[in-house]
């Protein structure tokens, strides 16, 4: 094996995980930044693309391109092939039954707009009650907000401990006759908090509820098995988990896409069109008019392929072990405070230094090449509830390294020490 593999407790039972072999699989953890080389903890905001993704794109472009599903010719039939491939790629990575429950949109946030805006305005009454979590990233609150004002419903909201983990029994509280949805993340992005959500799903369920997860913090970090977790729908980002940006996926339960009413119209929805009426097509067409993002879509099977060789399970241990190593690292700087404490937590470590606003421990880290996000990582209400506007969220992926983290640890330290 590499003699720089990053060791595991318990590594012996298993191959070992060699960092430098996948990092040398990312092009751009080559660059250099402020004269060091980049160390990138920004990756609950995107995530860097490998070679593999990159090639498909382009290859896409050199040898595939056309337009789907209308031409009979030989450029169509490639690129019909390569985005239909991209879709059954998506089924099988998140354990969808069939690839009609699988539709491609622009990323999260457009998947979640999508069933408020169909599922929502079809089913969401006066007096009817939405419940979200405390945790919810923006793309998770708005949409149901404006849905609940047009409708004259309400939003109920999963309060948090002090860790920045769920109540269940609030949660328990919350469901009643009137809760049509409950909508949760399944990892805060501000804060890294894994949030119980097949528990969450079948409380929901008891109460005759509907369950959207929101997958964009999770995909990249854990097995998900969309059955197993028998939520209606399920939504994340490419560009989230190595793939392009403007590519992203709704999951809904084919039973629930059937009866929804579609979204946009226009061509590749429609089965047959006068000026009388139209004939939709099933899902999942009915839910993609227009031409869609059939390359990023192609990319982002081939990101998803790429997670699959190396291995979710394996991906979920190493970032664990280099998750606790930067908690471990962090928590000792004086007048750091770590903001989300929860004992289930992926990727995220947002916190705050005495005497140092974000921003500036932001720009230190900048200037030795280091990325993280300084703000309210579109999470206002989280923050907010432990007192604070903003954070330093250093966000981790399976590419980073022990020698990043105490690179990170000492910057950190070193400004927290320095005369204020
Ligand atoms: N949900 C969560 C938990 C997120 O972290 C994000 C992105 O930061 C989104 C939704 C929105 O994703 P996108 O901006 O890719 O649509």
């Amino acid at each position: 094996g590499d003699p720089q593999a990053v060791p595991q407790a318990g590594a012996s039972a298993r191959p070992a995980f060699d960092v430098q072999a996948i990092r040398r699989d990312f092009p751009i953890l080559q660059e250099r930044v402020n004269g060091r080389p980049l160390v990138w903890f920004d990756n609950a905001a995107t995530t860097q693309k490998p070679q593999s993704v990159i090639d498909r794109v382009s290859h896409f472009y050199a040898h595939e391109n056309s337009n789907i599903h209308r031409a009979a010719h030989e450029l169509a039939a490639r690129a019909t092939d390569a985005y239909e491939k991209a879709r059954e790629t998506v089924r099988r990575f998140i354990g969808a039954g069939s690839v009609d429950e699988v539709i491609f949109v622009r990323g999260a946030t457009e998947a979640i707009n999508l069933v408020a805006k169909t599922w929502g305005v079809q089913n969401i009454q006066e007096g009817d009650e939405i419940i979200v979590s405390n945790l919810e990233h923006h793309a998770n609150i708005v949409p149901w907000q404006q849905l609940a004002a047009q409708k004259g419903a309400k939003i109920r909201v999963i309060p948090v401990d002090d860790t920045g983990q769920v109540l269940l029994d609030e949660y328990q509280r919350l469901l009643n006759p009137r809760t049509r949805l409950v909508a949760v993340t399944q990892v805060s992005n501000a804060l890294g908090t894994v949030v119980p959500v097949a528990e969450i799903v079948a409380m929901a369920h008891r109460a005759g509820a509907r369950t959207l997860v929101d997958g964009a913090q999770s995909v990249s970090h854990m097995k998900v098995d969309v059955r197993a977790l028998d939520t209606d729908f399920f939504v994340f980002s490419g560009h989230k988990i190595f793939g392009p940006t403007g590519i992203g996926v709704v999951y809904g339960k084919k039973a629930l896409l059937e009866e929804m009413p579609p979204w946009q119209g226009g061509g590749n929805m429609i089965a047959d069109v006068t000026f009388e009426r139209t004939v939709f097509q099933p899902p999942p067409n009915k839910f993609e008019a227009g031409t869609g993002n059939i390359a990023d879509a192609v990319g982002l099977g081939a990101a998803l392929d790429y997670v699959e060789r190396i291995g979710i399970e394996r991906i979920a241990r190493y970032e664990h072990d280099l998750l606790e190593y930067a908690t471990h690292g962090l928590i000792r700087i004086p007048g750091l405070r770590l903001i989300g404490t929860a004992r289930d937590k992926a990727s995220v470590a947002s916190f705050v230094l005495a005497g140092h606003s974000t921003e500036e421990v932001g720009k230190a880290l900048n200037q030795e090449g280091i990325a993280v996000r300084s703000g309210h990582h579109c999470a206002q209400p989280i923050l907010r509830r432990f007192g604070v506007e903003a954070t330093v969220r250093p966000s981790l992926a399976f590419y980073n390294t022990c020698e990043e983290v105490d690179l990170l640890v000492r910057v950190v330290d070193r400004l927290a020490r320095a005369r204020r």
